[in-house]
């Protein structure tokens, strides 16, 4: 498992094969597909695992039907068939969920257009899940939903999970295989000689520097990747945010792709670990990349504004939203300033220097990513590329001795005694905030930033981390103030109005 970090000399006393830069899904895809191929592999993260935009997703695992909608079918193709092959192999962390696409009057794409693409989409998939909902159907199923030309709804099905989760899992799974993650060790430079790379450390924990020699290096950033790629700026940086709204205040069954009033853009409405969950936004992301990304009240506006238009009756406001969540996209910038939701969500493969640069593209086709990366540097070849693309082969094997809740997270009580145990021995919990927004999600999905767990599980965590009180306070003040500043509710123009 991932246990323990090692220190510095332990990783710099050995020769690795590959380097992975970033500890993201992309990192954690090469890492498990580099360590089950037997080499030697060392994967670093500056922060947390999945601290980037891993966590921050739309927790979608799909082809994306604005894809197909773009005439973008090969990315859909494999979209999907990556999405059925995680459904088979990691049931329990990403399933299958139903969507709902409501029909308007006068308002495109009607029925016929819809039956169509999903004819298509399903097809793609080698599947068979769509059908027409009536007006009376989709009134009992969205309840709340503005009733104003509805004429029925397309249902369909695609995949939810919990992206850290997956990143976890994959990583867990890369461990088992031999390959090393440490998290909160920074990269500073990457300096290349006839024998390889020598890549300069930053411990951010044990605030020490040092160096690792690797044979290859792979730079899966994301939004960052332009610091290492060599070459001209490449990533236009997109942000996009969530709003957690609690249930009670705004429920629904199905995942509701609904347009916003103000532009038409489609925002997604649905069911997350027992809160609602809505978004996202996009747009240019011009901040300082060392800076958390968090929502901006403009965005919450933006949401609630949706909210209220859709479901009328509900009356959403702040006071609803127990938490936002906001993250970069790394997308690959066709540098004709095209508006940001039509930019194109490929990732791309570089070289510079020796170093392979990977960046853009899905959660969901996180695998077919890694194999690309690891190609390009010359460690697999076109013939295990190709075998690797195709094969059915699993690529997880059952974590037996783990508690249920590490399989089975989507349905699983977070809030569990042999779970949390398993988490602070086994997954590399640095920071109370590692554990309540990523390894769990109890800061985004309770009420209060989670403070009643917090208390309730104190001794547990001060015990197995051995945190005397002065480092509990340390910890508690650290993360409640990331929760406010970056994970938050800002006030907006809206509510000050509102107040004034
Ligand atoms: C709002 C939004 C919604 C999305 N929804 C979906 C969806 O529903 N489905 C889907 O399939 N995809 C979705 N995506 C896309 C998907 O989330 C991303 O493509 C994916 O998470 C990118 O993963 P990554 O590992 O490449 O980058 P990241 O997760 O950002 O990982 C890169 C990591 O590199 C680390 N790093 C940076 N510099 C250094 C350094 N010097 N040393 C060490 N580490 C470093 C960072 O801290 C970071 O953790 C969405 C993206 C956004 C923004």
């Amino acid at each position: 498992m991932l246990g323990k970090r090692q220190d510095m000399t332990q990783l710099a006393d050995q020769q690795w094969d590959l380097l992975v830069i970033g500890g993201g899904i992309t990192g954690a895809g090469v890492m498990l597909e580099a360590a089950r191929r037997g080499l030697k592999v060392l994967l670093v993260e500056q922060r947390d695992y999945a601290w980037g935009t891993s966590s921050r997703s739309s927790k979608m695992v799909h082809g994306g039907l604005r894809y197909i909608a773009q005439g973008d079918v090969k990315l859909t193709r494999h979209s999907l068939l990556e999405r059925e092959r995680l459904l088979r192999e990691l049931p329990g962390l990403v399933e299958r969920a139903t969507y709902l696409f409501p029909l308007r009057k006068g308002v495109f794409p009607g029925r016929w257009p819809m039956k169509a693409i999903l004819w298509l989409y399903d097809f793609l998939a080698g599947i068979r899940d769509h059908r027409y909902l009536s007006l009376q159907q989709v009134k009992e199923r969205a309840p709340s939903l503005n009733a104003d030309g509805l004429t029925g709804a397309m249902s369909y099905t695609d995949a939810l999970t919990d992206d850290c989760r997956l990143v976890m899992r994959t990583l867990l799974e890369g461990a088992r295989h031999g390959g090393v993650a440490c998290n909160y060790l920074q990269v500073t430079s990457v300096k290349r000689d006839e024998k390889g790379f020598t890549v300069s450390l930053n411990d951010q924990v044990a605030d020490q520097d040092g160096a690792v020699r690797a044979a290859q290096v792979i730079n899966a950033t994301g939004a960052w990747a332009d610091r290492f790629s060599g070459s001209e700026a490449r990533v236009r940086p997109l942000r996009g945010s969530h709003l957690f709204v609690d249930p009670e205040r705004l429920p629904v069954s199905d995942c509701l792709t609904v347009m916003h009033p103000d532009d038409g853009r489609p925002v997604f409405v649905f069911p997350w670990e027992g809160v609602t969950c809505v978004g996202t936004t996009d747009l240019d992301h011009p901040q300082d990349m060392d800076i958390e990304a968090s929502a901006s009240s403009q965005e919450v506006d933006y949401l609630l504004t949706l909210i209220n238009s859709q479901f009328p009756g509900r009356d959403i406001s702040r006071k609803d939203v127990f938490a936002t969540i906001a993250g970069v996209r790394p997308v690959i910038a066709s540098g004709k300033g095209v508006d940001p939701s039509k930019e194109r969500r490929d990732h791309a493969v570089w070289g510079d220097n020796g170093v392979v640069t990977v960046s853009g593209g899905k959660l969901t086709t996180f695998r077919l990513i890694a194999l690309d990366a690891l190609l390009a540097t010359g460690l697999i070849d076109e013939a295990a590329h190709r075998q690797g693309q195709k094969t059915r082969d699993p690529m997880y094997r059952p974590l037996e001795s783990a508690p249920s809740a590490v399989e089975n997270f989507l349905h699983a009580n977070q809030d569990d005694t042999a779970f949390f145990d398993w988490l602070l021995e086994h997954e590399a919990v640095e920071h109370l905030d590692d554990l309540m927004l990523r390894r769990t999600r109890l800061g985004l999905t309770r009420p209060h930033a989670g403070q009643a767990v917090i208390e309730q599980r104190r001794l547990q965590i001060q015990s197995a981390l051995g945190w005397d009180d002065v480092r509990w306070q340390q910890e508690l003040d650290r993360y409640l103030n990331i929760h406010q500043q970056f994970y938050g509710v800002p006030t907006g123009v809206l509510e000050s109005r509102k107040a004034s």
